[in-house]
């Protein structure tokens, strides 16, 4: 077979899960001088995945990154088969049978479990069912979510912590312009919460947020924030790693945390508060099933043999009043059909992107991954670009030396065909624009940035194509 790429035929990618991660694999690819056709497959009939179903409907600014993601869509030799679920429409083989190579961005769709007496009570939820709900998530849609219990615990203190806790606190006038969900907003807009506790189960110097997300938790209309002033300091521990070891970013946000310490209630309807160095030990029954409150023990710092600072319980305990409790202490990656899975960590075991047999410990021919479902669960959006770059970068040294994947069907038109028999309702990235400016349109008309759409059939049908 004539070299991929050059002079012809071009180098064909597959590229799974139309989120940050695969775009940037996209546009990677893009830069290349080589002739590149990728085509981005998503089992949602939209693109941009976490942008539009993660990050929270009030930080439209975020958002923004997407017009980056348009334009690698408009490269030449860029398709989008939206609506196409790898392992049900698509399975490996009809990959290797198009791609000289594939790659897998498909994130980490799951939450951490707990592992505590009451995780399953009615009332205890994951965070990451309560964000793709409010974000109008087709697949989370149908969930719903009593919101009439007057106090409520988070736990987890990482920006997830914070999203859920800052939508609870919002206004509906707030919340009614931006683009959440439909349903989302009437459930909010009748809710009973009046307190939220985020749980920590280090100390403030440990917390996961990052500096500007928690300082908007100080300047919300309708909540007063509150960090209880023994918990805002850092412990013995924690300062003498400081001192040893400065960090200006960990001291702006203890800044941030002993200046919320201090705030006296100024009357506003709702209270945040956020609590450190406490690990739920048991959600506790109401007596019919659901959350009636959360026990917490009291942790303290020890430093591991590796130098990082970790909780250990104590003997002191506290419940705390609760009718819904939402877990957010991170996601975790799923595994894909065909490839292996690391259970303990929730990514595909790799080697700088490189897919690897956990057996043989060698590369997978063909076979990569990017973004979350390669390294976990962390970072912003931005990071999923050094982390595709390094990605495409090592499929890119397989091409030159040949070890890619010899497709016996490599033409464009014939995996175009495949997707057309396996799913006549897919979605291209031109359907994706035209569902895009209907629900802008729709959200101009109500002061808000977009109306979604929730449901395949409901895009199905604004384009025409429905029934
Ligand atoms: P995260 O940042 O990893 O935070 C997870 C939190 O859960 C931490 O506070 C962690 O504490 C805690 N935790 C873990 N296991 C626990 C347990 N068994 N009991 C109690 N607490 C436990 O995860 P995330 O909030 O899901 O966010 C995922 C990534 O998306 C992060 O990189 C985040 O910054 C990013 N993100 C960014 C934004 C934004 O930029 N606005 C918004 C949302 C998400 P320990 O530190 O002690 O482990």
């Amino acid at each position: 077979m004539p070299d991929a790429g050059t002079p012809s035929p071009p180098l064909r990618v597959a590229i799974v899960g139309a989120g940050p991660a695969g775009f940037y694999a996209a546009g990677h690819l893009f830069k290349q001088e080589r002739p590149v056709e990728v085509d981005l497959y998503d089992k949602l009939p939209t693109p941009h995945g976490l942008v539009r179903a993660g990050v929270a409907p009030d930080h439209q600014k975020i958002k923004s990154v997407t017009r980056v993601y348009d334009k690698i869509a408009a490269e030449d030799g860029f398709r989008f088969f939206g609506n196409v679920t790898y392992g049900k429409h698509l399975g490996l083989d009809d990959l290797r049978r198009h791609y000289h190579a594939v790659v897998f961005t498909t994130g980490a769709q799951v939450d951490r479990r707990l592992g505590i007496p009451g995780e399953d009570l009615g009332g205890s939820h994951s965070a990451t069912d309560f964000v793709a709900w409010y974000n109008g998530h087709p697949d989370y849609r149908h969930l719903a979510f009593d919101l009439s219990a007057e106090h409520v615990v988070v736990v987890g203190v990482g920006n997830v912590a914070v999203d859920v806790a800052r939508i609870l606190c919002r206004t509906p006038e707030e919340l009614a312009a931006t683009d959440i969900a439909d349903y989302a907003l009437e459930a909010l807009r009748a809710s009973g919460v009046r307190t939220v506790t985020m749980l920590g189960r280090r100390g403030p110097a440990q917390a996961a947020f990052t500096n500007p997300e928690v300082k908007e938790l100080g300047e919300l209309e309708a909540a007063d924030v509150y960090v209880p002033p023994d918990e805002a300091t850092p412990d013995a521990l924690s300062r003498a790693h400081l001192d040893a070891a400065p960090d200006r970013l960990v001291e702006k946000k203890l800044g941030i945390l002993e200046d919320f310490a201090t705030r006296a209630p100024s009357g506003k309807p709702k209270r945040l508060v956020i609590r450190f160095l406490v690990s739920p030990t048991e959600i506790l029954d109401d007596g019919r099933g659901r959350v009636g409150g959360v026990r917490v023990v009291r942790n303290a710092l020890y430093e591991t043999d590796d130098g990082r600072l970790r909780p250990r319980a104590t003997d002191r305990f506290e419940d705390l009043p609760a009718g819904l409790v939402f877990r957010s202490i991170g996601y975790r990656g799923v595994p894909l059909e065909g490839l292996p899975f690391d259970a303990r960590w929730g990514v595909v075991p790799n080697t700088q992107g490189r897919v690897v047999d956990p057996e043989t410990q060698q590369p997978v021919p063909g076979l990569y991954v990017a973004g979350w479902i390669k390294r976990g669960a962390t970072g912003v959006i931005g990071t999923n670009k050094a982390d595709a770059v390094e990605t495409i970068d090592a499929l890119l040294e397989d091409v030159a030396a040949g070890r890619h994947l010899a497709p016996p069907e490599p033409a464009a038109a014939a995996s175009a065909a495949a997707v057309r028999r396996a799913c006549p309702d897919y979605f291209s990235y031109a359907d994706w624009q035209r569902i895009d400016a209907l629900e802008t349109e729709q959200g101009a008309a109500q002061g808000r940035p977009r109306v979604k759409y929730v449901c395949a059939e409901d895009m199905l049908a604004a384009l025409g194509r429905g029934g």
